[in-house]
């Protein structure tokens, strides 16, 4: 292995052990899946090793990807099953996606700028992951043709929980989103119990760019 290689996994390594474990990260098979994955791939601009610093990054179109604890508590909260039809909002890089993809589901992942759009593909690709289908457009309704989800996950920042997202949950399942004002919001897990109960809990601060849109701010 040449000293390239040997840095970026000392890197990966140094992630799990000092950011997600230590911050308090269980889920073990969230823990094994950006064990493995190659996030330089993601942000290919950045030298690799840097690519798992304790931060979001610039990507284009003045967006992010979101620091690697951020992207593995969405992933745990959204407790993915093997099988599971996901949506994402806010594709970015992709990153998330390829996460929640290798915890074995089917991504469907929405991207406001068809600039991310495209990159994002080739990333996916470079990771060698086909399970994620990117699609560019407002997705801060959702995707009301593809509903019911077995999870959503939104990784842009919204003034309030719209209610489309909460009516394309499938029955048990869980919508992550970060909620509040634009400097710093709450990460908002809303899990549906039944056709008509939806349970709310709140899980610490988060810093996201905003969600653009119908059922976000305006542009
Ligand atoms: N999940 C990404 C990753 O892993 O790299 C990080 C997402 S970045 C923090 C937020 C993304 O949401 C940006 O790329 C932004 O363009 C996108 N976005 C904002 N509003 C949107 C909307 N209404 N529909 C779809 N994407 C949106």
């Amino acid at each position: 292995m040449g000293d390239r290689d040997d840095r970026i996994d000392r890197a990966r390594a140094a992630m799990i052990a000092d950011q997600l474990r230590r911050r308090g990260i269980r889920d073990e098979r969230v823990l094994a899946v950006m064990a493995e994955l190659p996030r330089e791939v993601f942000v290919p601009d950045v030298p690799a090793a840097s690519a798992y610093d304790d931060r979001a990054q610039p990507i284009d179109s003045g967006q992010t990807i979101s620091q690697p604890y951020v992207v593995a508590r969405m992933s745990e909260l959204l407790a993915v099953e093997p099988g599971d039809r996901i949506l994402e909002v806010g594709t970015g890089s992709g990153y998330q996606a390829a996460v929640i993809a290798r915890l074995g589901a089917t991504v469907r992942s929405i991207e406001r700028w068809e600039a991310l759009a495209a990159s994002a593909r080739e990333h996916l690709r470079a990771a060698g992951i086909s399970d994620v289908e990117v699609v560019v457009g407002d997705g801060s309704a959702g995707a009301p043709e593809g509903a019911p989800w077995d999870g959503i996950a939104v990784t842009a920042a919204a003034p309030g929980i719209p209610d489309p997202l909460r009516e394309q949950l499938a029955v048990g399942a869980r919508l992550v989103i970060p909620v509040g004002p634009r400097n710093v919001q709450e990460l908002v897990v809303v899990e549906r119990r039944s056709a008509t109960e939806w349970q709310e809990s709140s899980e610490g601060p988060v810093v996201f760019v905003p969600l653009v849109g119908e059922g976000g701010w305006p542009g």
